[in-house]
């Protein structure tokens, strides 16, 4: 293992990967099973495939980057910003291929180790001869001051990029335009989406700089010239900061398209206020973000919750109220009649059992290391968790008692406690804390319910002799 600069300070106790809550025993488990690169844990368990914060950190545990080794072209554009054009270093072409919008961990081995940080990948997606990478260089950046030593001594270091990875554009397609609102670097995935071919039908670009670019400027209206999208920009020093009200008013102009916001936080935040305020549905709102990478001290860096993950714990908790009204207050007899049919008590305890049993995919996959198809499957168990207590409403007919009672309490505290998970606490430090407590009584309560569930249904075949 190759010592490096982070490896001496001392690894945090708790995750390493904040968006799959991994720990470092969790990552060393995938590199025992024969992932012996980053790359390959990445590949295995998913680790900084999410929002690609905790590359460094992954790097730090297993010591090698993995990737293809590469030679860079780098030259600065603007004051604070360099292009790197990177070449496989034998000459050949990349073999992994790359999706519009996919970024790629970028490490370059200084006299300290490895530094690597994920980038989104702004030349065509279909360009394996090269690919390029737009960089702002922040103050007392790593890795800003590793490409700037490389852009006067190419070949001092040895340099690797990894598989391009992630799904900013996952949720777009070329059937409905696409508008962008990018601040600073962000206009990165605005690049490549320019860049997508027919894949993608980007028709505005919104792009705010602090002041002009005379490179990256240019670089964006030959861009949008040739896909025919408008350009829209936005000079700070020369327009003020963007407010919701300018935002507003471009938003307004294009009341059917969807939206995509990649920026710093300050102009995140302008942005999607300006998109809530004109009413544009959550389903239409996409976002990539650039998350600092992982400090060795400090907390896991985590992606924060997603909207469609924001709207089922919502669901989840409107449901668990509806259910506590719905047993504390008398049901009219019409209500009581149906609920008392066995047909309908038969399909909604079946479809109970359903929903408990898809629970168990998430934790099974992430239990058997599989944490790759845990990711797919997280949103289903939000989702499925969510209505659990709509079909527990159906099928209960009061409050009920001894068994019951604990069964539909516990189902409900569940579902309730899931709508409450580590994605609700933003701070990383309270994030971790918060996880330590959660994840121990959800587990509790999952394994009630379902030994409850499960003595239930027993019951039912014992002494009414039939599950039909
Ligand atoms: C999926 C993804 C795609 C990305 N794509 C790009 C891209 O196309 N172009 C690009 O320039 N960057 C991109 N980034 C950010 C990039 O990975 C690095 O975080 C950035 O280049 C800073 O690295 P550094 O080593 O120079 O700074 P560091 O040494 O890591 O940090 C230096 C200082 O800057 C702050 N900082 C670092 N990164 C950020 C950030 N993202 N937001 C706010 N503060 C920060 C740190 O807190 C610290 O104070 C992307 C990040 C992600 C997660």
């Amino acid at each position: 293992m190759v010592p490096t600069m982070e490896a001496t300070a001392s690894p945090g106790a708790g995750m390493v990967c904040g968006c799959l809550a991994l720990s470092a025993a969790d990552i060393e488990r995938c590199a025992a099973r024969g992932a012996g690169d980053a790359e390959r844990v990445a590949a295995d368990c998913g680790a900084s495939t999410h929002c690609g914060a905790c590359a460094q950190a992954v790097i730090r545990l297993v010591g090698d980057p993995g990737g293809v080794r590469v030679r860079a072209t780098v030259d600065r554009v603007g004051d604070d910003a360099l292009r790197i054009v990177l070449r496989p270093a034998d000459g050949g072409e990349f073999d992994a291929s790359c999706r519009p919008g996919q970024h790629a961990v970028l490490a370059v081995r200084g006299p300290f180790g490895w530094i690597a940080r994920p980038y989104t990948v702004t030349s065509p997606a279909e360009d394996r001869s090269q690919r390029e990478l737009i960089v702002r260089i922040r103050p007392g950046g790593r890795m800003g001051a590793a490409l700037l030593a490389l852009a006067s001594a190419p070949d001092a270091a040895e340099i690797r990029l990894g598989r391009p990875q992630g799904r900013a554009f996952g949720r777009l397609t070329a059937k409905r335009p696409v508008a962008f609102l990018c601040g600073g670097v962000g206009l990165t995935p605005a690049l490549a989406a320019l860049r997508a071919g027919a894949s993608l039908r980007p028709i505005l670009v919104h792009a705010s700089f602090r002041t002009a670019e005379p490179v990256l400027e240019p670089l964006l209206r030959e861009c949008c010239g040739e896909r025919g999208a408008a350009l829209v920009v936005h000079h700070e020093d020369r327009d003020g900061l963007p407010t919701t009200a300018s935002l507003g008013e471009v938003i307004a102009s294009l009341p059917r398209v969807d939206w995509f916001v990649c920026g710093p936080d300050g102009y995140r935040d302008v942005a999607f206020a300006a998109l809530r305020q004109a009413g544009i549905p959550a389903r239409r709102i996409h976002e990539e973000r650039f998350v600092a990478a992982a400090e060795a001290a400090g907390p896991a860096p985590a992606r924060q919750r997603t909207v469609a993950e924001a709207r089922w714990a919502k669901l989840a908790v409107a449901l668990s109220v509806a259910w506590l009204v719905s047993v504390a207050l008398p049901r009219p007899d019409a209500w009581l009649t149906l609920a008392s049919e066995d047909v309908f008590r038969w399909v909604t305890g079946w479809a109970l059992f359903v929903v408990l049993a898809v629970q168990w995919l998430f934790p099974i996959a992430r239990g058997r290391g599989r944490y790759d198809r845990a990711m797919r499957l997280e949103l289903w168990h939000r989702a499925s968790g969510s209505v659990a207590p709509a079909i527990l409403l159906l099928h209960q007919r009061s409050f009920g008692h001894g068994l019951l009672l604990a069964l539909g309490v516990a189902l409900v505290a569940n579902t309730v406690l899931g709508a409450f998970d580590k994605t609700a606490v933003r701070d990383g430090v309270r994030r971790e804390r918060w996880l330590r407590l959660w994840l121990p009584a959800h587990v509790v309560l999952s394994c009630t319910v379902t030994g409850l569930a499960l003595w239930h249904l027993w019951m039912v075949v014992r002494y009414q002799g039939a599950l039909v």
